[in-house]
């Protein structure tokens, strides 16, 4: 279907071949002096103008919006018709004093001249080959050049005896100033439309370029993705599955040490009994470390199909800062890591879990990644809205990494952090619940010297009651 730009462009195309082509005739018009003085009549001169440039708009878009054979062949006969048009309009226009005639084998020549050739010119130009221009543009020239020419040798002037003397110079020079004007915008146009086009295709080149770039780093991410996932997914299963095997042969195991006739004794039993104990936990721990991989992808998953739903209540930072520190008792004492927490005394409107995924999160990366021996968890309220701090004293993270480090699956290469195990999902699962509270996540780090992240949150819009500040409180 044609859009609105190919009109356009067909329209463009028909005015300039039409100026192009009534330049050839005047140029050639100028040229010719017979034997008897001359005036144009300008009027009917600028009629045969308009003549050229409308044939030609018209010509162009039947043959190039319609496309199919016969509509070529219309637009060609129309096209060649005005180009007839304009030129023998230009040579009523001609008015020499002296006595005209016309030779009418060269007058029918010169239409079927024109015609021909037009409609070729039109054949040409819908190929879109390499080169059809130019063999459009090589037609149209011999159309106009072989209409003048077979044209002028159809007119005829005999010398009535008044001298030649080009009385009216003016006339002449305005023409050819006319036609030196409008064939120089010509070459403007066609030069400004040609670095138009190169730029605009440039850009829509360089447009491709980026989006074919973006896809092939999105795609990369996610075999990346792919292939450290299975090896997450493998490393707690091949532990569940092994210490499985352990459990179902450790009776036929203790058994077949025995000596023959040795009684089962209690100190059999409680060795069993401690190896069933360690090895249910490692399965446990195991199981649930796959859990926790599980729920990331389930969650991010979900978070990036925008299927996210937020609970929103009110509830006590302080409390919420508590909880975090209790969940991480353990392992910080094991690693002796410090997590002091500090609370400005207030109650905001949010979805707690969702506050407490995130911080579980930060708090989870810092004892993980940071090397830290002190971890600070602060809630403070900030302008319109309240802001959660996770500060650590550990080693920091490269300026190059901070703004990738939020991405889905991206993890800093380096051997200590694969050890740590994750998915690289973890930030990028905060920075979406951040946002999906209209607030954002933010991180200032400083090689050797520690990794603040810093979450925003603006006052939620469903205010909540005093009674259930209140109470949160
Ligand atoms: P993961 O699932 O691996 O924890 P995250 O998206 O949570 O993924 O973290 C991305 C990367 O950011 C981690 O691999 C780690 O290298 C780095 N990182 C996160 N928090 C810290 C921190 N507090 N100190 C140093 N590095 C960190």
């Amino acid at each position: 279907r044609p859009n609105n730009q190919a009109i356009v462009w067909y329209g463009m195309t028909g005015i300039t071949a039409g100026i192009a082509i009534w330049c050839t005739h005047f140029i050639a018009i100028l040229a010719y002096q017979p034997s008897a003085p001359v005036r144009f009549d300008l009027s009917l001169t600028f009629d045969s103008l308009v003549m050229a440039i409308l044939g030609a708009i018209l010509g162009i878009m039947i043959a190039g919006m319609i496309k199919t054979r016969i509509a070529i062949v219309i637009g060609g006969t129309l096209f060649g018709l005005a180009v007839v048009a304009m030129h023998y309009t230009g040579m009523v226009a001609y008015r020499v004093q002296g006595a005209v005639s016309w030779d009418n084998t060269y007058l029918v020549a010169s239409a079927v001249i024109a015609i021909v050739l037009a409609t070729t010119a039109l054949c040409f130009g819908m190929r879109m080959t390499k080169g059809s221009g130019l063999k459009m543009t090589a037609a149209l020239t011999l159309a106009i050049v072989g209409l003048h020419f077979t044209g002028m040798a159809a007119y005829n002037v005999a010398s009535i005896g008044i001298d030649p003397d080009y009385s009216n110079p003016q006339e002449y020079a305005l023409l050819a100033l006319v036609i030196a004007g409008t064939a120089g915008m010509i070459v403007m146009g066609g030069l400004f439309t040609y670095f138009i086009e190169k730029r605009t295709r440039m850009e829509s080149i360089e447009e491709l370029r980026q989006a074919r770039d973006a896809a092939e780093s999105a795609s990369r991410a996610k075999s990346e993705f792919m292939s450290v996932l299975s090896h997450e997914l493998r490393t707690p299963l091949t532990i569940v599955i092994g210490y499985a095997s352990f459990l179902s042969k450790l009776k036929s195991n203790t058994t077949s040490k025995l000596k023959p006739g040795e009684p089962i004794t209690e100190a059999h039993f409680n060795s069993l009994g401690d190896q069933t104990e360690l090895y249910g936990q490692r399965v446990k721990s195991a199981g649930g470390h796959l859990l926790t991989i599980i729920n990331d992808i389930l969650d991010y998953t979900s978070i990036e199909l925008n299927d996210i739903k937020l609970s929103k209540a009110a509830f006590s930072t302080r409390d919420l800062l508590l909880e975090v520190a209790e969940q991480f008792q353990g392992l910080s004492g094991e690693k002796s890591i410090t997590l002091s927490t500090e609370s400005d005394d207030m109650a905001v409107m949010a979805d707690r879990a969702r506050c407490l995924q995130i911080l579980i999160n930060l708090v989870g990366n810092a004892l993980k990644f940071s090397k830290a021996d002190h971890i600070y968890l602060r809630a403070r309220a900030q302008g319109t809205g309240f802001r959660f701090e996770v500060e650590d004293n550990g080693r920091g993270i490269d300026k190059k990494d901070l703004t990738r480090i939020f991405q889905a699956f991206t993890q800093i290469e380096n051997a200590d952090n694969r050890s740590e195990g994750g998915t690289g999902l973890g930030l990028a699962i905060c920075k979406k619940l951040s946002i999906a509270h209209g607030g954002d996540i933010t991180v200032e780090s400083i090689v050797g010297t520690g990794t603040k992240f810093t979450v925003f949150f603006p006052f939620s819009l469903d205010a909540p009651t005093s009674k259930q500040l209140a109470q949160a409180a």
